[in-house]
């Protein structure tokens, strides 16, 4: 009977929580300092999107790959999930291939990237479809999750498969085993602590930083997901549009600041975000431009960036599992399986001692 305890209640720690929770004999605790329902800056997943929009390129390709089939399979089968199916548009400029925002979204603005045959429906639009400035296209068929719903439903199908929860800030890695709901020393610990790998003792991972995302809420109804390669008002300003399922409203971003944390909205930015969204989307407003934007919230969230790359990793009984920058929803279930192939490994070598 493994005792694991998962540190981090954010998409990566509740998926692994779960597909951990869900092997024969597993016991699975949950210790965060932040779960569902909290907003805070030091806590990201709340503030995504989410939608399914695939950044690595092919040679990395593997965890959204693997990703895909469990989030198209609950937007077709699982409502409670708030999570559907939505159609896309990726618009690209010549103009942005050399800027960080248009390498930054190379895979996702190709004509035939490696998600071509993986998701539904993806197509080349025709040059005449396209409007004043555009010069390709691609459309497709992806998923945008409701995290709101979202995240909360995954803790509680931890909870259905008996995993336990405890609230609770750690302050080095090695605490982490001695908060088992059982009262017994965990066997293996899991770090899913996202942004705050960076301050745990134990880890201190200085290649961690934050990117700032800048975001509105709104009521308005985009009809369809956009993303574009690249915008006029400087390297780390963005511009992407998406529905939330369930009735979560429409996210419109955003911002793209390396190594910026300030918590609060920028007023000037937001501004340049709704103003680019509805030249981007007219249909958003119905024609009416900016004031008939309909405003729920505005919001900052911090994607915790590795700039070695993704963290997945065995360290004796520490499996790590941190570093997602800004797809952590979208590779979620693949990096978890990683994840439970290594808290096996670790029992084994466990056993053997
Ligand atoms: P977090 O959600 O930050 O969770 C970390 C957890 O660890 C928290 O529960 C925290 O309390 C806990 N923790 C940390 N330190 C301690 C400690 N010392 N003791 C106890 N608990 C601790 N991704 C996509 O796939 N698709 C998108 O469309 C998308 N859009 C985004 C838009 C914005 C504006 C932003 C900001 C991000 C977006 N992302 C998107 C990225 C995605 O949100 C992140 O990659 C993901 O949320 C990271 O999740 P996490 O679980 O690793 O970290």
């Amino acid at each position: 009977m493994p005792n694991i305890v998962v540190v981090g209640a954010g998409v990566s720690g509740l998926t692994t929580a779960l597909l951990l929770s869900r092997k024969p004999g597993y016991r699975v605790t949950v210790v965060a300092k932040h779960m569902p329902g909290d907003y805070d800056i030091e806590y990201t997943s709340p503030w995504a999107g989410a939608n399914y929009l695939p950044m690595s390129d092919a040679d990395h390709s593997t965890y959204e790959k693997n990703t895909w089939p469990e989030l198209a399979r609950l937007a077709t089968d699982v409502p409670e999930a708030g999570i559907h199916f939505q159609n896309t548009i990726i618009y690209n400029r010549h103009k942005d291939a050399l800027t960080p925002t248009g390498q930054w979204l190379s895979t996702l603005t190709s004509p035939a990237p490696w998600f071509a045959s993986l998701l539904p429906s993806f197509r080349v639009l025709p040059p005449s479809s396209l409007p004043p400035g555009i010069d390709s296209a691609t459309a497709f068929t992806s998923v945008c999750i409701n995290p709101a719903i979202y995240l909360p439903y995954l803790l509680s199908q931890c909870l259905s498969n008996s995993a336990t929860f405890v609230r609770a800030t750690i302050s080095h890695i090695a605490d982490a085993s001695l908060l088992h709901a059982s009262g017994a020393r965990a066997d293996v610990v899991v770090n899913c602590t996202g942004l705050l790998a960076s301050k745990l003792g134990g880890v201190m991972d200085s290649d961690v930083i934050p990117v700032r995302g800048q975001i509105v809420l709104v009521r308005n109804d985009p009809g369809v997901m956009f993303t574009i390669s690249g915008t006029d008002d400087g390297d780390d300003e963005v511009c992407y549009i998406m529905q939330r399922a369930a009735g979560g409203g429409t996210i419109l971003g955003g911002t793209y600041q390396k190594g910026r944390s300030e918590s609060q909205p920028d007023p000037n930015q937001a501004w340049r975000i709704m103003k680019r969204a509805v030249e981007l989307c007219p249909a958003l407003t119905g024609g009416k431009g900016i004031e008939a934007l309909d405003v729920v919230r505005h919001g900052v969230g911090l994607r915790p960036l590795r700039t070695k790359g993704v963290r997945i990793e065995r360290d004796g009984e520490v499996v790590h599992n941190y570093g997602h920058g800004g797809w952590g929803y979208q590779a979620s279930y693949g990096c978890a399986e990683e994840v439970v192939g290594l808290v096996e490994e670790a029992l084994r070598v466990k056993a053997r001692l």
